[in-house]
């Protein structure tokens, strides 16, 4: 028997939640964003549920051809673009649809023929400086690729650094209309946050990726308030139990200290397995359906909980560690000093995970 520890993405839960960032931009078409092996829950299972994306962003080939692979015919988003000139042979190939966002690639695409004709994205850095043409070089960019015959059709695209905050978006937007202003083209800004708080920005292709999964892109408001379903539900079992008489302490560098005497459980399941090692005592964590609380440090392959709330819980007793019996992702990640983001993608591959309706 394998350790008690696994997975489920939900397939339904998947879908409603495309459907939720669509009902957000009506007007728009929806890339499904699965780069991250579909933010942890696996490119098969991320390509099933969004069967009614209009496309898939992602960032690697080889994500892409396990699309392709799945007999994904509608477009494909390289978030990143393309790294090299031997890249070309797989774009042109498997039809896909880069982002170009440096001079470099530019060149790297006037050199390289194919009989194809290609789409790209032209991205703009209006502010989050990570990838982009600055907005005074961005017009001379895009001339220069539409003099290319390997080009076909080019959208304009940005991304936001603060749609999620008090920021907000205001600033990068005017940036971007006043450069692309008169272009003919589609344009494509809206992540998660921008496609819940921005409608303004929607354009003619959101980018959605968190909320797709069930997960908040909020500090200040949660994925359930946003009308989502948890797709990964992460779920284990008690695997041992303690007795403490007060002042025992519990796992490594004796992290918690019984102020009484109390029952805990051992729980199969660890930072070797995706749970944050920095989830510190007092994490909501549900054993037999009763909302409790971990001790101590997480260690590898074990977490240790109260079992005060929860008397009747022995060897057996199931734990969901997120997803399920109203645990968000975002409830662990916030205590743990991270995202909902980073827990749900770095799920280890060694959590076997299955896929249900
Ligand atoms: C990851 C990513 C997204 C999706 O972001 P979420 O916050 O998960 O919605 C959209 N656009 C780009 C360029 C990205 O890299």
């Amino acid at each position: 028997m394998p350790r008690p520890i696994h997975a489920t993405v939900s397939r339904s839960a998947l879908a409603h939640n495309l459907a939720v960032a669509r009902r957000h931009a009506p007007g728009s078409k929806a890339w499904a964003v699965i780069k991250a092996r579909g933010y942890g829950h696996g490119i098969s299972r991320a390509v099933r549920g969004f069967a009614e994306a209009d496309g898939l962003a992602l960032l690697d080939i080889d994500e892409a051809a396990k699309a392709r692979a799945r007999e994904w015919m509608k477009p494909i988003l390289l978030l990143e673009g393309f790294f090299q000139a031997a890249d070309l042979v797989d774009v042109a190939g498997m039809r896909l649809t880069p982002v170009i966002h440096s001079p470099d690639q530019i060149e790297i695409l006037a050199r390289v023929k194919f009989d194809t004709q290609i789409d790209v994205y032209l991205k703009m850095n209006t502010g989050m400086n990570r990838l982009g043409f600055m907005p005074r070089d961005y017009r001379k960019a895009y001339e220069r690729l539409k003099s290319l015959p390997q080009v076909r059709n080019i959208t304009f695209m940005t991304h936001f650094s603060d749609a999620d905050g008090p920021r907000g978006v205001a600033e990068q937007l005017l940036v971007f209309e006043g450069t692309v202003q008169g272009l003919p083209g589609e344009r494509s800004l809206a992540n998660s946050a921008a496609t819940v708080r921005h409608p303004q920005t929607h354009g003619d292709w959101i980018r959605p990726g968190i909320i797709l999964y069930g997960a908040t892109p909020f500090s200040d408001q949660s994925a359930a308030a946003l009308g989502l379903k948890p797709a990964m539900a992460l779920k284990s079992e008690v695997i041992a139990v303690q007795a403490l008489k007060r002042g025992d302490t519990v796992g490594y560098g004796s992290g918690f200290a019984a102020p009484e005497g109390m029952r805990v459980g051992v729980v199969a399941c660890g930072y070797a397995d995706g749970y944050p090692r920095h989830a510190p005592t007092g994490t909501p964590i549900v054993v037999g359906g009763v909302r409790t609380r971990t001790l101590g440090r997480v260690s590898m392959d074990m977490i240790v909980v109260d079992l005060g709330p929860v008397p009747n819980a022995g060897v057996g007793t199931p734990v969901t560690l997120w997803g399920a019996d109203d645990l968000s992702v975002d409830e662990v990640a916030q205590p743990a000093g991270t995202i909902g983001y980073e827990l749900l993608c770095a799920l280890a591959p060694r959590v076997p995970t299955t896929e249900v309706r």
